[in-house]
């Protein structure tokens, strides 16, 4: 079992990196650094790299937004399953919500630090972005 000191966690951070939890009981893996696995309550977690790509499972265009990001307009909050079968829930940005689809390649994007959930969930400002839309330079 690899110990999940803070250090791999800015490693990560500045590679742009997405870490997870694998669960050595069950095989269950989630983003983000757990002690116990929320699939079957073990203990025996590793820290493990995800894959940066993946394509959308679903998604909800939001458009009841907070005073503070109204005029970026509606935005879009999917559920995106990794290339492992990891599933995250980020903000797909670089797509106008009518362009997103479900199945649609994603890749992690730039990480915004602060950022956090309403839902309680751990967020980790990680967002994707479609890969047939990304800049080449
Ligand atoms: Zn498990």
């Amino acid at each position: 079992m690899m110990p999940k000191s803070p250090r791999i966690w800015q490693l990560a951070e500045r590679r742009y990196r997405l870490l997870g939890s694998r669960c050595t009981a069950c095989g269950k893996t989630s983003v983000g650094p757990r002690n116990v696995c929320p699939a079957c309550g073990s203990e025996d977690v590793e820290t493990v790299q995800l894959p940066s790509t993946g394509t959308v499972y679903s998604y909800t265009v939001v458009h009841a937004l907070p005073a503070e990001r109204e005029r970026y307009g509606p935005y879009i909050m999917a559920i995106v399953e990794l290339e492992d079968g990891t599933r995250v829930t980020s903000e797909i940005v670089d797509c106008e919500p009518e362009d997103v689809k479900i199945g649609m390649p994603v890749e992690l994007a730039f990480r915004v630090i602060g950022q956090e959930s309403e839902e309680g969930i751990i967020y980790y400002g990680y967002k994707f972005r479609p890969l047939v839309f990304r800049k080449t330079n």
